[in-house]
């Protein structure tokens, strides 16, 4: 039997939190308008923390919301208050929400003692303080006096992976403390992917560089069965190889480190799989491609996506395996022309009987935009960027690990 991930933290099912007061770590860093920053542009992050929310307010706790909001520069906080946050879960969930000035001290104290049944409280971005990203032990005491007595909840899974006082100081000042159901399902799904996935185990690796993502092949080596790899990325490993791949970008400074890490898979007898056609084009901003065999790829083009041919020997791979994990996009999905090989991949992903996860932003982007049922389909899609790789990679995360008792 495989190690449990859970090990030692508690559900917030199974917190009594009954007419508490619940300090609720949430993750409302949305995307905002770049021309009108009160306008939030994706709400799914908002959307995701609505069980929870929902789960305290059922059972008479006083909900205490908390996160952090972009990069605030030292003492510049225009257009990055947590009021659009708060109007939008308002609306979401028919409740008050109200949003104090600060996320310390006597403005919140008020907001707080006079919330009635129902009523929520969200905190000023808790990155207007500094020490938030210190980890900052007496900030970290500031915040939790707000719930004296009460339950740490943590649920914003995109930040667990970050020692910062809201997510990892402040945990250890709760005696009662532990995960709301976003995170509770990131770390089951993820955590079994690294503690024991079922074989075989294949995994999917694209997008723009092979630099972003060293630390996850390696660590993937030694974990799967077969590495697939697709994307921008593929071209360094095709060029490591001896494959001309023309205009395409390759990293040139990585191409000894892709041949290191195409014998570590032979030695290892983890099997590689590699484009076998690509859609190539004159440059970015084309909005035509052509498919080639990858030994074909005309003077002057670059590959884009990966052509059909692959998809479908990636899909073969990808019908006897039991666990499938993906994480970086086939080509420029987001033109059309170029978004065919992430379509099929994630539709060969669908379809397949595996236990299938997908992780990374615009991985997870490319399913939503994939279309029909696919993402319903899918075994869990993480909400988490740079969380969900540091799971992958084995690493212990900060945040995670604080809430074991
Ligand atoms: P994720 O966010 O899922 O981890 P990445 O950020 O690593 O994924 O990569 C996504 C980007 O890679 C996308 O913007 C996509 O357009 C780009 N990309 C993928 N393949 C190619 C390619 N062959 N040529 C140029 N860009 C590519
Ligand atoms: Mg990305």
């Amino acid at each position: 039997m495989a190690a449990n991930p859970l090990q030692g933290i508690k559900s917030i099912k199974d917190l009594a939190i009954e007419n508490k007061r619940v300090f609720l770590r949430v993750d409302f860093n949305v995307p905002l308008d770049k021309n009108n920053p009160s306008v939030i542009t994706d709400d799914s992050r908002i959307r995701e923390a609505i069980p929870t929310i929902k789960h305290a307010l059922e059972r008479g706790a006083r909900v205490i919301l908390a996160s952090h909001l972009g990069r605030p520069k030292p003492g510049k906080t225009a257009g990055l208050g947590m009021e659009p946050c708060g109007a939008r879960l308002a609306e979401l969930m028919s409740i008050e929400v109200h949003v104090p000035e600060d996320c310390i001290g006597d403005a919140p104290k008020k907001v707080i003692g006079d919330l009635r049944a129902g009523q929520v409280c969200l905190l000023e971005n808790l990155r207007f303080h500094e020490e938030e990203e210190k980890d900052d032990a007496d900030f970290a005491q500031k915040l939790a006096s707000l719930a004296q007595d009460g339950v740490y909840v943590d649920d914003a899974f995109g930040a667990v992976h970050r020692a910062h006082a809201s997510v990892h100081a402040i945990a250890k000042l709760f005696p009662e403390r532990g995960c709301g159901f976003l995170l509770e399902k990131e770390i089951a799904a993820l955590g079994k992917l690294v503690l024991g996935a079922d074989k075989p185990y294949v995994a999917v690796l694209g997008g723009a560089k092979v630099s972003d993502k060293i630390a996850v092949i390696e660590a993937l080596l030694g974990q799967v069965d077969a590495l697939v790899i697709g994307g921008a990325m593929a071209n360094t490993f095709l060029a490591a190889k001896g494959v001309r791949v023309q205009a395409s970008r390759v990293e040139e400074d990585k191409l000894a480190l892709a041949r290191t890490l195409l014998e570590k898979a032979a030695e290892k007898k983890v099997e590689i799989l590699l484009p076998v056609d690509v859609v190539v084009a004159p440059d970015l901003e084309s909005t035509e491609g052509k498919t080639v065999r990858v030994s074909e790829i005309p003077e002057g083009t670059m590959a884009l996506d990966i052509g059909p041919d692959t998809v479908a020997a990636f899909a073969r791979r990808f019908a006897t395996a039991k666990t499938i994990f993906w994480n970086g996009p086939m080509g420029m999905f987001e033109k059309k022309a170029f978004a065919g090989g992430s379509f099929g991949v994630a539709q060969a992903m669908a379809d397949s009987n595996a236990f299938t996860v997908v992780g990374g932003g615009d991985s997870a982007a490319a399913v939503h935009a994939a279309g029909g049922d696919i993402a319903k389909k899918m075994g869990h899609i993480s909400t988490g960027g740079g969380a969900s790789l540091e799971l992958i990679e084995g690493k212990k995360l900060p945040g995670i690990e604080v809430l074991r008792t």
